[in-house]
C-alpha cells in the first residue's frame, strides 16, 4: 500500500503550506500519483478533476504533450545558467514574447521564481527609483483592503488578510489600505461601476493628503483572489491609473493569478477603458510594473516576471553600481521555465485561447443557473474563467466539509470560507463543465 505508507511519510518529513498539521490527524492528505488533462489520480486509481488548476497555476492540463516537449527539448540542451553575466535563447524570447502581448510600454522583463519574490522586485525598484530620482521620502504603499500580494515580509505589507499577517506584525512596516471596489459592498441601487468609481473618490483623498510618501499603490486588477474571488468593475483600475499619473505614484498590477487570459484577456489590465470620458473608446490602462506568475509557465515550472518601462529601468541606467537595481535570484530565468512559459503562449495562439475561453464561459454560465438560482447560492458571479459564490450554510468548517465531499465526488475543490469557487484549467470541456456543476449542487444539497 504505497497509499497509506506516503501519507504517513508525508506527515512526519514534510511541512505542507498553509496547514495546521494536526489537523492531518484527522484529515488525510491525498496522494497523488501522476495528473493527465483535467484529472488527478491517485494511487487507487481514484480521480479528481482539478476544478481549482492546482493554486490556480495550471492552464492547459496536467503533463500537458506540447509542454512536456518543450521541456525535455531544452532539457538536453541547456539545464540552467546564471544570468548575472550570461544570457541564453528561452530568456530573450520569452522577454520580447511579452513585451508584444503586454500593454504597451512594459518592454524590459525582470525575473523571479515565484510571485511573491516578483512583488519584492516591484515594491523595491519602486521605492529605488524614487530614491534614483533624488525623491527618498517616496517609500510607502497603498493597497486595497482586503488585498493578497504574497507572504514575503515585503508582499505582507501591502497585503490585508490577517490570518496570514498577524503572527508576524513585528517584523511588517506599516502600509495603508484603501477601500476595495468590491461590488457586494455597493449600496442599494448603486451600480458596480459607480461604486467602483466611489471607491476611487477615496483612493484620491488619501493620495491628495499622502502622496509626498507614497511609491506605490497596488492592486490585483478585476479579481482579488485570495480575499474570496472578489471582483469589481474595471472603471476602478481606469480611475487608479490617472490618479496615480496625478500624483506621481506608480501603478503596479499584480496579475500573477489574473494574468496570463484568466479574466477573458491575456492581461486584466486591458478591460479598463482609458479614460472615463464618454468619448472614450480606447482600452486598457498600462502599468508601471506588471507582475506575473503562476500560469505564466503554464503550471510546470516555478517562474515569476516584473515587466516595467523604459523611464523606470533608465532612472538605473548609470555608471555608479549602487544606481543599479542590485536585485537576484540564484534561479533567475531559469532556461527550462522559460521554454515552458514560451509553450504556454504558443498554445494560446494556435489553440486561440482567449475566444475559446469565451465560449466556454458562456456555457458554463448557461449550464450553472440552477446555482446562480439556489435559494442557498448567493453572489454568484463570473469574470472570464473565474466563478465564484457564497453558500449559506450554518457550519464554521464549511470550507473543510466542502472539500471533503467534493473529493468523494470526483472533484478538487478548495472553498475560502464560504465562498466555492471554480478556476478550472482553459481545457476543460462541456462533460467536465456539466460534471463540475451537477456535482457541486449535489455537495451543497448534502451540506445543510
Ligand atoms: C499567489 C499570489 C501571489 C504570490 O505568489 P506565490 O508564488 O504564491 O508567492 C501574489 N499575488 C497574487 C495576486 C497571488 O494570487
Amino acid at each position: 500500500m504505497p497509499n497509506i505508507n506516503l501519507l504517513a511519510r508525508s506527515r512526519s518529513a514534510v511541512w505542507h503550506p498553509c496547514t495546521q498539521m494536526k489537523h492531518h490527524e484527522t484529515l488525510p492528505l491525498i496522494p497523488i500519483q501522476r495528473g493527465q488533462g483535467m484529472w488527478l489520480y491517485d494511487f487507487d486509481g481514484k480521480r479528481y478533476l482539478d476544478a481549482v488548476s492546482s493554486w490556480w497555476v495550471n492552464l492547459f492540463g496536467h503533463c500537458n504533450p506540447r509542454i512536456n516537449t518543450a521541456i525535455t527539448l531544452q532539457l538536453e540542451q541547456l539545464e540552467h545558467v546564471m544570468l548575472a553575466g550570461f544570457t541564453h535563447e528561452p530568456v530573450v524570447q520569452l522577454s520580447e514574447r511579452l513585451a508584444q502581448l503586454a500593454p504597451v510600454g512594459l518592454g524590459h522583463c525582470f525575473y523571479a521564481s515565484d510571485g511573491a519574490s516578483a512583488i519584492e522586485i516591484a515594491l523595491k525598484m519602486s521605492v529605488h527609483y524614487w530614491r534614483n530620482s533624488g525623491r527618498p521620502h517616496k517609500s510607502n504603499f497603498i493597497s486595497l483592503q482586503n488585498s493578497y500580494h504574497g507572504e514575503t515580509l515585503g508582499a505582507l505589507s501591502v497585503t490585508d488578510v490577517a490570518l496570514f499577517k498577524g503572527a508576524y506584525s513585528a517584523l511588517i512596516k506599516q502600509n495603508a489600505t484603501v477601500l476595495s471596489p468590491d461590488w457586494r459592498n455597493a449600496e442599494s441601487g448603486e451600480s458596480a461601476r459607480d461604486y467602483a468609481v466611489r471607491c476611487a473618490a477615496q483612493l484620491e483623498t488619501h493620495l491628495q493628503q499622502h502622496h509626498h510618501n507614497i511609491a506605490a499603490f497596488i492592486i490585483e486588477p478585476l479579481v482579488q483572489g485570495a480575499a474570496g474571488m472578489v471582483m469589481y468593475h474595471p472603471a476602478y483600475l481606469t480611475r487608479a491609473r490617472e490618479l496615480c499619473d496625478q500624483y506621481d505614484v506608480h501603478f503596479i498590477a499584480d496579475e500573477i493569478a489574473v494574468g496570463m487570459g484568466r479574466t477573458g484577456t491575456m492581461f486584466a489590465c486591458e478591460q479598463a477603458e482609458k479614460s472615463l470620458g464618454r468619448d472614450s473608446t480606447e482600452e486598457g490602462v498600462s502599468p508601471d510594473f506588471l507582475c506575473l506568475s503562476k500560469g505564466l509557465s503554464g503550471g510546470y515550472l516555478p517562474l515569476s516576471v516584473v515587466m516595467t518601462t523604459d523611464t523606470i529601468y533608465q532612472a538605473f541606467y548609470a555608471d555608479k553600481v549602487t544606481c543599479g537595481f542590485l536585485h537576484s535570484h540564484s534561479y533567475t530565468g531559469n532556461p527550462l521555465a522559460c521554454r515552458a512559459a514560451l509553450a504556454t503562449l504558443e498554445i494560446f495562439e494556435q489553440d486561440n485561447v482567449i475566444a475559446t475561453n469565451r465560449n466556454k464561459a458562456v456555457y458554463l454560465n448557461r449550464i450553472a443557473e440552477p446555482l446562480r438560482d439556489h435559494p442557498r447560492v448567493k453572489n454568484f458571479r463570473n469574470t472570464g474563467m473565474i466563478w465564484a459564490f457564497e453558500v449559506d450554510s450554518l457550519y464554521d468548517d464549511f470550507a473543510q466539509r466542502c472539500f471533503s465531499l467534493a473529493l468523494e465526488k470526483e472533484l478538487l475543490l478548495r472553498p475560502m470560507g464560504n465562498t466555492i469557487y471554480f478556476m478550472p484549467p482553459y481545457i476543460i470541456s462541456e462533460a467536465e463543465m456539466d460534471m463540475l456543476v451537477e456535482n457541486t449542487l449535489a455537495i451543497i444539497a448534502a451540506i445543510i
